[in-house]
């Protein structure tokens, strides 16, 4: 039966867990310094797939998903082309004014590429490292250490960054051997998570015996399905304090990858656990690669960890907006929002902790629009045709006609001058 009482204790429902500690990583390109860790805010993410060999392609998208939120931009150091054209990406992106830092991701010939290219070693910001990528045998540790010296002469950070798709086959095949001399062996499952962390840690401990510094390295254990990677990291976040990246790998296209990602990572920053993420998002065919950090914001912004942008409450609707007229304006509204912020957020600081509602009925509509900073409630079927604006709580104008969307917008932008960044009252 359900109880009203009012001495109902909802002291558990709090936010998320305290962020775990860890050691803080500056990534920096001139003036610019992400910290990732270390207490700080956790940081959005992305990686390009242009050809890296194509320098102005790539800065072109770089600048994109800079613009778009991403705080650093990760591409691919693939082949000898690759590296000679990262230092022409980043004097692109600096004749463009973008200051984002540059991550390279290696595989296989890092230790060549890094070695036979020391301008684009000195051009990235930090050195991704897949450790089951590196080399077989006895070359293994010592192409692995190159890489890492490389990083250290030029004062880099790394992530290690290992994924079940590229696993060290020596390092499983001796974690399996262990297991098999177990009293009791563990699961198939269980020694997988087991070899993941191990390489991960492993590695992370040989990189600061070859010299770098423990503040200078970054795990992520990246694996394709939910619970593994939620098991994998909460084992990872338990055996270290190295700033975590966190992302679901190869989590797939439109809904199902957004879904996926979001179900992992929404359980790990509730524990506290991640301190920079990446979406990482199949588009469709022309589809805008920016999606990946718009999601990755999202999540982090719906759970209360950062505020990018002002959000926009909607409701679904239902049989009561037969019309299309609530869905255009909750559509433009956002749109308009997060278009404007790349000015807003340099003149009106503040402005992305801004609510607007968008309501599609008087049912919900009123009480809602009262909740959020703005609010409008559009007329549902057989109501009369009049959308009351709400102002903080108090309902300021009534809109009709043809031109509400705009109208709105206006009110919305007054509202914006009025209250947030220098001129404001609140800002
Ligand atoms: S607010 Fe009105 S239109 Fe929107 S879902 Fe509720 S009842 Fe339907």
């Amino acid at each position: 039966m359900m109880t009203t009482d009012m001495n109902d204790d909802f002291s558990g429902a709090s936010g998320p867990a305290s962020r775990r500690a860890s050691r803080g990583a500056v990534v920096a390109y001139g003036e610019k310094r992400v910290m990732v860790g270390g207490g700080a805010p956790i940081v959005v993410q992305s990686m390009t797939n242009t050809d890296t060999a194509d320098a102005i392609g790539t800065a072109i998208q770089v600048k994109e998903l800079a613009r778009a939120g991403s705080e650093l931009v990760r591409i691919t150091v693939n082949n000898p082309e690759a590296a000679a054209a990262v230092p022409a990406i980043r004097e692109q992106l600096d004749k463009m004014g973008i200051d984002v830092p540059l991550v390279g991701d290696f595989h296989y010939n890092g230790h060549k590429l890094l070695t036979d290219f020391p301008e684009c070693a000195k051009a990235l910001s930090k050195y991704r490292i897949n450790p089951g990528n590196v080399g077989q045998g006895a070359k293994r540790d010592t192409q692995f250490a190159q890489m890492i010296e490389i990083a250290c002469r030029y004062d880099k950070p790394v992530r290690i960054g290992v994924n079940w798709g590229s696993l060290d086959q020596a390092l499983l095949a001796r974690i399996m051997d262990e297991n098999a001399a177990r009293s009791a062996p563990r699961s198939a499952q269980a020694v997988m998570y087991e070899a993941l962390v191990t390489s991960a840690i492993e590695n992370a401990v040989r990189a600061e015996e070859v010299g770098l510094a423990g503040d200078r390295i970054i795990l992520s254990c990246k694996v394709s399905g939910v619970q593994d990677l939620i098991s994998v990291y909460r084992a990872l976040a338990l055996r270290c304090d190295y700033p975590l990246h966190l992302g679901l790998t190869e989590a797939g296209m439109g809904s199902k990858g957004i879904v996926a990602s979001t179900a992992a990572l929404a359980v790990l920053l509730q524990e506290g656990i991640g301190d920079t993420i990446r979406i990482s998002l199949t588009p469709e065919p022309g589809g805008d690669r920016t999606r990946e950090v718009i999601v990755g914001q999202e999540i982090l912004q719906t759970m209360g960890l950062r505020k990018f942008t002002p959000m926009v409450i909607a409701c679904p609707g239902c049989g009561r907006t037969t019309s299309t007229t609530f869905q255009e304006l909750a559509d433009k509204i956002q749109t308009y929002l997060r278009d404007q912020m790349q000015v807003w957020k340099k003149d009106y600081p503040g402005v992305e902790s801004m609510n607007v509602a968008v309501m599609g009925c008087i049912v919900n509509g009123p009480g809602e629009s009262k909740h959020a900073n703005i609010g409008i409630s559009l007329p549902g079927t057989g109501e009369s045709p009049a959308a009351p604006v709400f102002v903080d709580g108090e309902k300021t104008v009534t809109l009709r006609g043809e031109n509400i969307a705009e109208e709105f917008q206006a009110i919305v932008l007054e509202y914006v001058r009025s209250h947030y960044g220098r001129q404001g009252v609140a800002g």
